[in-house]
């Protein structure tokens, strides 16, 4: 394999990068301070060829993406966030609610390209209780067996427990005995609390989502991890939010992927607000491989970079591009430009033009040997 280091050496006019370069060569962990150093520098190539150096370590030239299909069974929420261009109150106008069976069926819809993978987030509904998605996730599963089920943010599980009454522990085990398989790691956003009394105050805070993420993992769920950035946050929140993260996966090692999230305004209270620049896309996907030196993965996501930007992000530290998705509604709402959906041969070719090799995976990053129209998992 040529490996970016074996093709070309490391440099830097940036002082500041010099001795963080020798750390990441020696295999040392990167403290908070050489994170905000990494956000302070303008020198991309620099951070995105120590980024690559550990994403080639870590997973050589393959690059990863699945073919799954989201599913928002309701968009009505009791909650407010400013970030959120998504979640309506109930019985207002756009507002909407799936039925079981509407479920089931938008699930079917998509079943045609043989998806590996459900994913499945909505708002937090006042009068849908626990029972209603524990039967969801029953059906879902006694329909498709074969799909993995990663489903309710860390966010969305506290809710459930709150009005079940019960613990998020036992909740989660409820969860997972009616078939959710892993989590989808979103409701993170930023943990500092300055920045989420103003973006998203009613949500649980970053310690609940921390420690939500932390029982999840122990009674065996998987999860990803995400980050919301490009709003009011600043570089300090960034690397709070990653080295908190990191410290989770020391212990847990439940993470499977980090997934920066770029903010997009419009429609929601804070769309006064620019949108990401190419510049911090891509920094924040280097940096957030340079600091979770323990997670196994840095996805660069179509849908909230655009297909162009996650591309290149293939060279800056990440290994995965998500999936084919089938129809996006949440950043859609607060304006995505991006296709609701890519085919399978999208992302191929994607990932390939940017000098990867593309393996279909599933959920759990096992390869999935595909026919016309079914799949089996390489174990
Ligand atoms: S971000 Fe989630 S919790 Fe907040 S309003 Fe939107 S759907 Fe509701």
């Amino acid at each position: 394999m040529s490996t970016a280091a074996a093709r070309h050496e490391f440099q830097t006019d940036d002082s500041r990068l010099k001795p963080i370069a020798d750390k990441v060569l020696a295999g040392e962990r990167l403290t908070f301070d050489d994170g905000l150093a990494l956000y302070k520098s303008g020198d991309i190539l620099a951070i995105g060829w120590l980024a690559n150096y550990i994403r080639e370590k870590l997973h050589g030239n393959i690059a990863y993406f699945n073919v799954n299909r989201h599913i928002n069974p309701t968009n009505v929420c009791v909650a407010a966030c400013r970030l959120c261009a998504f979640g309506k109150k109930k019985d207002t106008e756009g507002s909407y609610s799936m039925s079981l069976e509407q479920v089931w069926e938008a699930a079917a819809s998509g079943y045609t390209e043989a998806v590996t993978e459900f994913h499945i987030v909505g708002g937090l509904h006042p009068d849908l209780p626990l029972e209603f998605f524990l039967d969801m996730m029953r059906g879902l599963k006694e329909r498709f067996p074969q799909v993995h089920l990663k489903a309710f943010t860390m966010v969305e599980v506290a809710f459930l427990a709150k009005r079940a009454k019960l613990s998020i522990r036992d909740t989660l085990l409820k969860l997972k005995e009616s078939g959710v398989d892993s989590l989808p790691g979103g409701g993170a956003e930023i943990f500092t609390d300055r920045v989420r009394s103003i973006i998203c105050d009613h949500k649980i805070d970053g310690s609940q989502w921390l420690e939500t993420a932390r029982i999840a993992h122990q009674i065996g769920l998987k999860s990803n991890a995400t980050m919301l950035y490009g709003h009011i946050e600043n570089d300090e929140d960034r690397i709070d939010h990653l080295v908190k993260l990191r410290e989770v996966q020391d212990d847990t090692h439940g993470f499977q992927t980090y997934i920066g999230l770029a903010f997009h305004p419009d429609n929601t209270p804070l769309q006064h607000l620019p949108r990401t620049t190419g510049m911090l896309d891509i920094k924040q996907i280097a940096v957030a491989r340079l600091m979770l030196d323990n997670f196994p993965h840095i996805k660069a996501y179509w849908q909230m970079l655009t297909p162009k930007i996650a591309q290149i992000a293939l060279r800056f530290g990440a290994d995965d591009i998500d999936g084919t998705v089938v129809e996006e509604k949440i950043y859609h709402d607060a304006g995505a430009t991006t296709p609701q959906g890519l085919r399978r041969q999208d992302l191929i070719r994607l990932i390939a033009e940017a000098g990867r090799e593309p393996v279909e995976r599933d959920t759990m990053y096992r390869p999935v040997i595909r026919t016309e129209t079914s799949f089996t998992v390489a174990v």
